[in-house]
């Protein structure tokens, strides 16, 4: 399995941050919905599970927060979300909000405290209170697959290729 990374950061308190609060937790976005990780792909420590507030920036200028349970590894810190969940979640939340924003580009950024995200949802507040709530991610990676299977030993086996979105694609909030 082969990890592409965002971005590095080398050094943290130079680059900005959405997040007023220090960064918390790596995340991993899984695409492959067949792919579960009640392992921990890091460590292969069975993983448990955090219900958490997700912070999510939707293109042009959506900024939500998702109560999400992603599966976690304590050893390694590690957060895994799985795509086609958030992405049916997002679909559900924009077809009744705003259903020309579905299909558009997302980015998880970070986690948001739980009461602030409880106020929230009784009274939206500005983007300049949410900062002061927010945790952006340690690191954010999206996972690769390679194919499964026996492959002769100088040939390296071919990455698996995700299905395509099928809730958060153009025109399905019509
Ligand atoms: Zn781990």
């Amino acid at each position: 399995m082969t990890k592409r990374r965002r971005k590095k950061r080398p050094n943290p308190s130079q680059t900005p941050r959405f997040g007023e609060l220090e960064p918390k937790y790596n995340f991993i976005l899984n695409p492959y919905p067949d792919a579960r990780f009640s392992k921990c792909p890091n460590c292969e420590q069975r993983t448990g599970q955090r219900k958490l507030p997700l912070l999510i920036h939707i293109d042009p200028m959506h900024l939500i927060s998702l109560n999400y349970t992603c599966r976690y590894c304590p050893r390694c810190d590690l957060l895994i979300g799985h795509q086609h969940e958030i992405e049916f979640l997002l679909t559900q939340m924009f077809t009744q909000y705003d259903p020309e924003v579905i299909g558009n580009d997302y980015l998880i950024m970070g986690t948001m405290e739980r009461k602030a995200w409880r106020e929230g949802m009784k009274q939206p507040k500005s983007v300049a209170e949410m900062r002061s709530h927010i945790h952006d991610f340690k690191s954010y990676q999206t996972i690769q697959m390679t194919v499964g299977g026996w492959f002769p030993k100088d040939q390296e086996p071919p990455l698996r290729q995700p299905p395509p979105s099928t809730d958060w694609v153009k025109g399905n909030g019509s």
